[in-house]
């Protein structure tokens, strides 16, 4: 980057730093991933400066042959990888995606039922932190204690009840497979609409290695930065019937000018995402969460919900006598990168937690595979163990670096 290099060394500093930093770290983040350099090529194109409001051929400014060029292919290429009647592209982040649906066809104060942010939901959800509940009148639904499964007759039972006009499936930390079949009966039966929020396993169902939830559901949201591999941004997904409401809801309800460069990022994601290798990527993706599973239960640890059906795991410390917020200080000190969470029930605030959320996407970008995964779960183990003995903690430190070293993040 020989231009900011001159304009701005201190900025170009602290992102050599930051390449630095992913390079040599094991991101375990599971709502992270490695997107390839195509992506952030067309991320940093003069596309950037495009100021484009509207849609396609009914746009508020001029100069926009390109723009509609590209939008309507990036649109296109959602519908054809989701088989989704209509796609919106121009969501900022999942977030903002999450609001327009709510917006396109509830009014204030309207009532949801979603998941609660305690059991694996998303502050977006209703979170009473969150300005989605300031609107609207949330009501949640939780996992049961025992099997830690969503809880189905209690979504029923709370449907029933309180008469909801939508109904959220989706979650940030939940490992397990989301029955959408019977999210959308319940929907159905209290005639409520069925938004399904697959920010973190978009990935996945792209590739078709899990189930996906278009057929069942009246809208489907994502970001295009997790499993999917794309750059940030959100994506709507919707049956023909509700286009119009949400593409106003959009534009221009929530959103002025959409990102241009963005777009022409989410159109390079999906076309990657058509392709066969990224189906290998993700079902080698899956097979490396199973593993984390798999290891940490023959090393003494306990996983939510006993294992896991997607890209990640959620591991509870108390069994260890540890809590998720040493663990995640501890990790990070010899390169290995993971969040601290909250365990269904958590007895102790977010800010401590007592557990870790563990995701496979980012080191299967890397090329990793299960002997791998084998070995990072020994170094976590030994670093959590001996968290209180800098000279282990060091050797750590270089085995990690070592592994980096051996699959570095693909261009
Ligand atoms: C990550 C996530 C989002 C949020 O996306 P932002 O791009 O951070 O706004 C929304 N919903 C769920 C379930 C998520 O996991």
């Amino acid at each position: 980057m020989q231009y900011l290099a001159a304009d701005d060394h201190e900025v170009d500093r602290i992102i050599q730093n930051e390449e630095s930093r992913i390079e040599n770290t094991l991101d375990l983040i599971a709502a992270e991933n490695h997107a390839p350099q195509s992506i952030l090529e067309a991320q940093g194109s003069v596309f950037n400066l495009k100021a484009a409001e509207g849609y396609p051929g009914n746009r508020f400014h001029a100069g926009c042959k390109y723009a509609d060029e590209l939008e309507s292919l990036a649109i296109e290429r959602a519908k054809q990888l989701f088989g989704a009647g209509h796609a919106n592209v121009q969501p900022h982040s999942g977030v903002s995606a999450n609001l327009a649906v709510y917006f396109s066809v509830l009014d204030v104060g309207d009532r949801i039922l979603s998941m609660k942010l305690s059991h694996g939901g998303h502050l977006s959800h209703g979170d009473p932190s969150s300005i989605t509940s300031k609107c609207f009148n949330f009501q949640h639904y939780g996992v049961n204690l025992k099997t830690e499964l969503i809880d189905y007759d209690e979504v029923r039972d709370l449907a029933y009840q309180y008469k909801p006009r939508m109904i959220v499936a989706g979650a940030s930390s939940y490992s397990r497979l989301i029955d959408y079949e019977k999210m959308a009966e319940i929907a159905k039966s209290v005639s409520a609409y069925l938004l399904v929020d697959m920010a973190h396993i978009a990935g996945l169902v792209a590739a078709g290695v899990i189930p996906s939830p278009i057929p069942y559901s009246d809208f489907v949201t994502f970001t295009t930065y997790k499993t999917l591999r794309g750059g940030r941004g959100g994506v709507i997904l919707c049956r023909q019937e509700h286009a119009k409401k949400i593409d106003r809801t959009i534009f221009p309800g929530g959103q002025g000018t959409t990102a241009m460069n963005i777009l022409a990022a989410k159109a390079v994601c999906f076309k990657l995402a058509m392709e066969d290798d990224f189906k290998k990527l993700q079902k080698k993706t899956l097979k490396n969460a199973a593993c984390f599973a798999s290891e940490f239960d023959k090393m003494g640890y306990r996983t939510v919900s006993g294992g896991t059906d997607n890209h990640l795991i959620l591991l509870d410390l108390r069994t260890k006598e540890l809590n998720g917020n040493i663990a995640e200080k501890t990790l990070e000190s010899v390169g290995i990168i993971v969040n601290r969470n909250v365990i269904p029930n958590d007895p102790k605030k977010p800010e401590i937690a007592s557990g870790i959320r563990i995701g496979s996407p980012a080191i299967t970008s890397r090329g990793m595979c299960e002997a791998e995964v084998v070995q990072i779960v020994k170094m976590m183990d030994a670093a959590m163990v001996n968290r209180d003995k800098a000279e282990v903690l060091e050797n750590l430190l270089e085995e990690v670096l070592g592994l980096c070293k051996r699959f570095p993040v693909a261009k």
